[in-house]
């Protein structure tokens, strides 16, 4: 009988033997196939330049940048990543980005949503005070009454002009890469045919961190930044967005928040009935002044103010 018999036993212990000595040596040779793999991956990511990968590749949903790269003779690999959206809109490109400095006690006016009837008030303050702010305006407002005559004012008079999208309307602009670029170019359009003026900054609606946005801003920005488009977000708000804000709670908000730092980025809103925020703002103007700050206007020489990103 074969069965129990030392035969038996000795075939049973040879096979365990072999099972245990086979088991490793495969699982072994597997995954050392697959680090050489991932060795050969790693070292063509290495080659090739990273810069505008960086958010595409953090992306929570599906990687956008399945692997279609291929080694050229000089060892540099051409990535085809299938964006059709960086062929959209050709001359929405301004230029690379500048050096950009970081200026000490430099205040930032920056004034959101317009134009409207207010910013003409708002621009009467700034011109008696004899310092400049920047404008990030809506697109659709420059096509209301008066839209474009406010704005030839705000350059006219030495303001720089940013854009904050044409509908500002969250869930139509972050709908997808595409939505956002196409409101972007139909307001920087607008605005370069009014002024002449190619506006090279914006500002994301709800700042660039958004309940809206989080699925798509990682790329978005990097987007914008390949086209040579700034962003900044702000660093003290006036909480003038806000409906039933006082005068005096803009002015308790700002000036203590800018005195804790030398360079302040500060949200206000200039669309129509901002009043309390054109009425604190003398006041500001006056207190920042002299606390020793001086008012400058943004541009994409000045290092930006953005909002942390999630790990
Ligand atoms: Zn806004």
């Amino acid at each position: 009988m074969y069965l129990g018999s030392v035969k038996f036993f000795k075939h049973l212990i040879l096979l365990t033997l072999g099972l245990v000595l086979l088991v490793p040596v495969g699982l072994a040779t597997h995954y050392a196939l697959i680090n050489v793999q991932l060795n050969k991956e790693l070292q063509a990511l290495k080659l090739s330049n990273l810069a505008n990968l960086v958010y595409v590749q953090q992306r929570e949903t599906e990687p956008v940048w399945q692997h279609s790269f291929q080694a050229t003779e000089e060892g540099v690999i051409d990535y085809n990543f299938d964006l059709e959206y960086q062929n959209l809109y050709e001359d929405l490109y301004v230029g690379e980005i500048p050096k950009q400095e970081r200026a000490s006690n430099a205040i930032y006016l920056t004034f959101d949503d317009g134009p409207s009837q207010l910013t003409l008030k708002i621009l009467d303050v700034l011109l008696e005070k004899k310092v400049k702010a920047t404008f990030f305006v809506v697109g659709k407002n420059l096509e209301s009454e008066n839209g474009e005559h406010i704005l030839k004012r705000i350059v006219q008079e030495g303001h720089a002009v940013a854009i904050h999208t044409y509908s500002h309307i969250y869930s139509e602009i972050y709908g997808s890469i595409e939505d956002y670029l196409r409101d972007f170019y139909k307001t920087y359009d607008l605005i370069y045919r009014i002024t002449d003026i190619k506006p090279d900054i914006y500002r994301f609606p709800g700042g660039s961190i958004n309940s809206y946005n989080n699925t798509i801003y990682q790329e978005l920005i990097s987007e914008m930044f390949r086209r040579g488009f700034v962003y900044y977000d702000w660093n003290v708000s006036s909480r003038d967005v806000a409906g039933k804000v006082t005068q005096q709670q803009i002015y308790d908000y700002v000036v203590p928040s800018c005195l804790k730092n030398s360079r302040n980025i500060i949200l206000f809103h200039d669309s129509a009935g901002k009043v309390n925020t054109l009425k604190a703002l003398p006041a500001i103007i006056d207190e920042l002044t002299a606390e020793g700050y001086q008012f400058e206007t943004l541009s994409r020489n000045v290092a930006p103010i953005t909002f942390g990103y999630r790990d």
